[in-house]
This record gives structure tokens, sequence and C-alpha cells, in this order.
């Protein structure tokens, strides 16, 4: 009898003759995940997979793994033999480790046998393992509504018997649903909607806008940490870093003050979406949240997605801050986020920003200046940073 590690995979088990693809992509993003760790063989078995490694390096591998999307649950589990005895003396083995934790009284025996010549039904294996652990150790109870834990065997090629189920973050495998640009500023939300719409199997890539000298350097390291910490959802994580304050001027210069920030967020759209067509991606995204701030109002939203044809993902679109700073803690991007260095948008921010702006005036206000060559001059002079 040894211990591996197997790990549950949810909806893409649903995908039918994408199967295989899924599967294949998520094996692959788990070794990129363990890196240099070492490890044994991978391998699928009816609908889970399952890693040899060795057991003291279990929990270092069950956190690198756990960030990879598209897993449901990782157990660690004893793998034994298709034998009664054999899954006798695994679960005995793995309750007494169970019984180290406090307050381990009640217990259920989950049984599902995959391979149907297994000669015991799974009911009746659960009945049979459940009254062999009753004799084994006194003082534990069987409680089939409420129990303290879950004794889980699988029956298959080989048997599996497990208990403690840690949660991944479910999901689809990155790569599997195409590549968006996020809109990364330095708040709480984009980075959050970068991970959600990563979750979903998009591989992102990050622009951010500066007004340098007027915003700092350390803003811009503040924004590199932010997608470092992304990286480690999403891997290798490029990040194009665009200056716009001759933009910001110009339209300071040339428009209602009370425009700005409507005004400036449809530059940023132009800027992301020639970023994003000339390599390939497929989608912008961004942090907004309905009626969060003036400019997140539902008109404001509909004069920002006129000035491109892309789509612009918005995941949080639905969401309280509150939601969303918890998912932010959840990730470990919270503490970057509430640094507090000043935001491009900060500079020239109107007073009294419109909430229900007209199409038509903003198009008018944009006719006084050279959109196209202001579009084009900021993204001769961008940066790209390859973040690990
Ligand atoms: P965040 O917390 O993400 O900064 P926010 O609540 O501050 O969002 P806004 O400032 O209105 O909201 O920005 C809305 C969205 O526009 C952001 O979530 C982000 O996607 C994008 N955005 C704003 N400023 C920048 C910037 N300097 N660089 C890149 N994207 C930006
Ligand atoms: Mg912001």
């Amino acid at each position: 009898m040894d211990k591996v590690i197997s790990v549950s995979i949810g909806e893409i088990a649903l995908k039918g003759q994408n199967r295989k693809y899924f599967e294949d992509q998520l094996i692959s993003k788990m070794r990129n995940a363990m890196g240099e760790i070492s490890y044994g063989k991978i391998y699928k078995e009816q609908g889970k997979i399952y890693i040899e490694a060795a057991e003291e390096d279990f929990p270092e591998i069950i956190n690198r793994i756990k960030k990879v999307f598209g897993l449901v649950y990782i157990s660690p589990c004893y793998r034994v033999g298709k034998d009664m005895e054999e899954i006798e003396s695994a679960s005995i083995e793995i309750i007494r480790e169970k019984l180290r934790e406090e307050n381990m009284k009640t217990f259920k025996v989950e049984t599902n046998r995959v391979d149907k010549s297994f000669p015991m039904k799974s009911p009746e294996v659960s009945k049979h393992m459940g009254a062999v652990i009753l004799k084994n150790f006194e003082g534990l109870d069987v409680d089939v509504h409420n129990p303290n834990f879950y004794l889980y065997i699988d029956i298959k090629k080989n048997a599996y018997i497990y208990i403690d189920r840690i949660e991944g973050y479910r999901g689809m495998p990155i790569g599997t649903n195409g590549h968006g640009l996020l809109l990364l500023s330095g708040g709480i939300d984009s980075p959050v909607a970068g991970f959600m719409m990563a979750k979903r199997g998009m591989n992102i890539s990050g622009v951010h806008f500066h007004s340098y000298p007027f915003t700092s350097e350390r803003a811009e390291e503040k924004v590199k940490n932010l997608a470092k910490s992304l990286s480690l959802y999403t891997g290798n994580f490029r990040l194009y870093s665009v200056n716009i304050l001759d933009i910001q001027k110009e339209l300071n210069k040339n428009c209602p003050e009370k425009e700005m920030t409507i005004l400036s967020r449809r530059f940023m759209m132009r800027i992301a979406e020639k970023i994003a067509l000339s390599n390939n991606m497929d989608a912008l995204i961004t942090g907004e949240s309905l009626g969060q701030v003036a400019s997140q109002t539902i008109k404001g939203i509909s004069v920002v997605n006129a000035a491109v044809n892309m789509p612009i993902l918005r995941p949080l679109i639905g969401l309280d801050k509150i939601d969303i700073i918890d998912i932010a803690q959840d990730i470990d991007t919270y503490e970057t986020s509430i640094l507090p260095y000043d935001d491009c948008c900060t500079l020239f921010a109107p007073k009294h920003p419109v909430t229900n702006p007209k199409l038509h005036f903003i198009e008018e206000s944009e006719s006084n200046i050279d959109v196209g060559a202001l579009v084009e001059k900021a993204i001769e002079n961008m940066e790209i940073y390859n973040i690990k």
C-alpha cells in the first residue's frame, strides 16, 4: 500500500469529446505548477488524475496545484489492490491518522464502485467497512447525516482510500478559452477581474496605464507585484505599460473637465484594443462593477463600449465591493492593492464627473483632438514586461 494524490476534475468531466483535451491541458498545467518539485508518474484512472510523489512533498504539491483552475478536490489517498483485506488495512491506517485531530467522534463510509466486476456492491462495501471500523476503534460512531468525517473508498483499477478533500478553485484550465487583455490598475478590483476570467479558462495578459512622472515608480512597482500574484494562477504574465500623460494633457486642454474620466477611459480602451488585436487576443477585461463609482453607471459603460469593437468582459459587474474584497483577500492581492500610491486617474480627475454622458457630446469633444495620432504615439512608447 502506498500513498498518492488524487485530483477530481468536476465540470470538465462533462465535456464529452473534449474531455481528453481538457485533462491533458490540466495535467500540463499541474506539471508547470509543480515546477522543480520531484514527483513520479501522473496518470488518469477512470475520471480522476493521480500523482505519485514522496509523502513529505504532498503539502507543497497540494499548495501549488490548488492554484490550477479546473480542479475540484485534491486528496492525499492510499492506493491499494482491489482486495477487501487491503482496503480494510488502508482504511484502518488512514482513520488512525485522522484521529490525531481533535473531536473526531463520528464517521460515514462512502463507496464508489466504478469497476462493476468487483464482487460487492457499493452499499455492501460501506456497510462492511462501517462494521470493521466500529470493531477497531472504540469510541467512534457512525453518523449518516452529519459525521465529523467521511471515509471515501473508490474501487476502480486500483482501490483508493481517502478522508480529506481539499477544495480547488474549480473552473476551467487556462488556455482553453481564448486570451484576454486585463486593464490592470493598482486597485482592488482589476486583479480580481483577471482572476475570475482566468478561472474560466482564459489566458491573461495585462495593460497598465500610468502618467509618469506624475505617478511614481513605486506605483508601477505595485502593479508589477499584482501581476506577479496573478501569475501564480495564470502562469507567465505579460504586462504592457503605457504612459498616457500626453493624452491626459491634451484632453485637459481641449475638453470639458467633467468628461475627463470618461474620455480617458475611452482612450484606455482604444489602446488596449490595439494591443489585443496585434497580439491575437480575443477580449478586454476590466474590474468595473455597476454603480460603484461615477464612471461606472450603465450610461458611462455604454459610452466607453462605443469606443471599441472588441468585447469588454466585466466579471465583477454584479458584485458588491465587500464580495470583491473577500476574493481579493482569498487570492492574496488585497494587501498589495491597498498600498496608497497614486493612480493616473487621480490626475486631472473632475470634481463632478458626468454620470449620464451622451455619446454625441463625448464624440464632439474628441473631435477637437487627434485621437488616432495620440493612440499611436502612446503605443510606440509602451514598455513590455514578462512577469514570472
Ligand atoms: P480598480 O480597483 O480595479 O482600480 P476602481 O474601482 O478604481 O477599479 P475605476 O478607477 O473606475 O474603478 O476603474 C475601472 C476599471 O478600469 C478598472 O477596474 C480597470 O480595469 C480599468 N482601469 C482604471 N484605471 C486603470 C489604469 N491606470 N490602468 C489600467 N486599467 C485601468
Ligand atoms: Mg482604480
